[in-house]
């Protein structure tokens, strides 16, 4: 199988041919593992033949559309509130492997870090280097895209073209997750957004306007409260397992 190399949209400029020239962080990566004219690789979902290799660029011939591989059956989209330090790239690393679809990081009452629309953006972006980074890790085909940093309200129309929004809630104590996913897999639930909260959880006017929003499902994943990190990739974890058939 040919090596995968995830390169950016804005990287990549066509030329005639089915030809394309790529530019960026991927073409030094390609000359240090030693990639020659001839040789096939993978860019982003194209098997392609490199034509040419130049310091800050390469040229390449898109040969053929690549398989897809490691992508689950279910559309996973996990919305993660902003953590401290370095654990949100520790979620969207560990999210990727595990099958998600979509990251959405979200800002709310109890978050602790304060970003400026700057920092939001350079954050965004390393997040996004992360998922490629773990895509290739893995061995899955598609790109994991990570979505710009939202407010809390803005959670309500991001969430309201998923079937189901399943709502990780530190404090509900009457629902469970076994509940929610035996429906989901008979009536063959395909499209599943997951929301899990900061270190300090969500007020509680936060949690009731999630209740009670269309198609979401407030959830307790059991008796402890799980660190954000542990509840973000055990609901993956069990919800892969579950329904990706
Ligand atoms: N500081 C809060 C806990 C926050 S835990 C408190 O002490 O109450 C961080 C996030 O992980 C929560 O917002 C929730 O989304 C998820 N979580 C942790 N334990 C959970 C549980 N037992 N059931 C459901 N969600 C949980």
């Amino acid at each position: 199988m040919a090596r995968r190399f995830i390169v950016d949209e804005k990287d990549i400029t066509d030329l005639k041919d089915n030809n394309i020239v790529i530019h960026g962080s991927e073409v030094k990566h390609i000359q240090v593992l030693r990639h020659n004219i001839g040789d096939e690789i993978i860019i982003n979902e194209f098997i392609c033949k490199i034509l040419k290799i130049e310091r800050e660029h390469i040229v390449l011939e898109k040969i053929a559309i690549s398989p897809r591989i490691g992508e689950p059956n279910i559309n996973l989209n996990l919305y993660m509130a902003m953590l401290k330090g370095n654990k949100m790239d520790f979620v969207v690393q560990k999210a990727v492997e595990l099958g998600v679809k979509q990251i959405t990081p979200f800002m709310s009452k109890n978050v602790v870090v304060k970003l400026d629309d700057k920092l939001k953006s350079k954050k965004q972006e390393k997040f996004q280097k992360i998922a490629d980074e773990a895509c290739k890790q893995c061995g899955r085909s598609d790109k994991v895209i990570v979505n710009n940093i939202l407010e809390f309200n803005e959670l309500f129309q991001s969430i309201s073209s998923k079937s189901i929004t399943i709502f990780a809630y530190e404090k509900e104590d009457n629902k469970t997750l076994k509940d929610i996913l035996s429906t989901c897999d008979t009536f063959n639930v395909k499209d599943i957004a997951i929301i899990v909260g900061a270190e300090g959880g969500f007020t509680e006017g936060e949690a009731d306007a999630l209740k009670f929003t269309e198609n979401v499902e407030c959830i307790s994943l059991g008796t402890r409260i799980l660190r954000a990190e542990t509840a973000a990739i055990s609901l993956i974890s069990i919800i892969m397992y579950e329904l990706d058939k």
